[in-house]
């Protein structure tokens, strides 16, 4: 399994020194004191799934592939030293949803090859979860996934997990958003319409504290699923791994088969 070897590998070899560590792994609530508060999924019949660091765990590393393939683009965009449009990517995706976003608002780049070039990556660290496709499976309603990554992606992650993608209606992507990624709240809203959403019957699991604030304000029930305790990667920023308890979190788990079998 990626998740024990992956985790050790992060915690030890891509965390040089006492600081790195301190800035990728803040303090939190206990996952167990935040799912003590959960809500009732009783009422659920829609479900929506974002799939990067979701529907596989984050420790499986994944995205950090396609996060270095995006830093060597940048790089190629902006003829920056690496440094420093590493930190620009960085910037463009805290500030604009996703780098591609960033990328295409301020240097006009193509979407298709930008897609393209940083997917180009080895999914064999995304282990078949039965568990988790045969949980999904027994959900009653409809199931979707929403991503700001492009759907070629997201059925790569999901024939790695177990032929999964016969499992969601339909796989919502950035082409379908028009480049507008979550959290903006267009990105949702043209996902609601274009599937008649019943937003008070439905559920997000996103791994990302902000991309569950506009599904709490529209009515829906919200999951963040977490990556293990005591998770670091040098890759990876403190704000992607927050969980401050906020209100517009309903349930947390570092175990999304576990949390979906549990329902009743
Ligand atoms: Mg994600």
């Amino acid at each position: 399994m990626c998740y024990k070897a992956r985790m050790n590998e992060t915690s030890n070899d891509h965390a040089p020194d006492g600081a790195a560590r301190a800035e990728t792994a803040p303090p939190a609530t206990p996952i167990t004191a935040l799912e003590a508060t959960a809500r009732s999924l009783s009422h659920v019949t829609e479900w929506v799934f974002d799939l990067d660091n979701t529907l596989y765990p984050r420790e499986c590393n994944l995205f950090a592939q396609i996060d270095q393939l995006i830093s060597h683009y940048m790089v190629s965009v902006t003829q920056l030293p690496y440094d420093e449009a590493r930190a620009l990517q960085k910037t463009y995706y805290r500030d604009y949803g996703t780098t591609l976003n960033g990328l295409m608002q301020r240097h006009d780049v193509d979407p298709d090859h930008f897609l393209n070039t940083v997917h180009a990556i080895d999914y064999s660290p995304v282990d078949a979860h039965p568990e988790l496709v045969e949980a999904i499976r027994a959900l009653p309603g409809r199931k979707f996934i929403l991503t700001n990554g492009d759907v070629g992606h997201a059925r790569s992650v999901l024939h790695r997990l177990g032929n999964a993608d016969e499992l969601f209606e339909d796989i919502f992507d950035i082409r379908a958003m028009s480049y507008r990624p979550k959290p903006l709240p267009e990105a949702y809203q043209v996902f609601f319409a274009k599937h008649g959403i019943a937003t008070e019957r439905a559920v997000m699991f996103d791994d990302l504290e902000k991309n569950l604030l506009v599904p709490h304000e529209v009515g829906m029930a919200t999951v963040q699923v977490v990556a293990g305790e005591g998770f670091a990667h040098e890759q990876v920023e403190a704000w992607e791994l927050q969980r401050t308890g906020a209100d517009h979190v309903h349930h947390v788990t570092a175990d999304l088969a576990g949390f979906l079998k549990k329902l009743p």
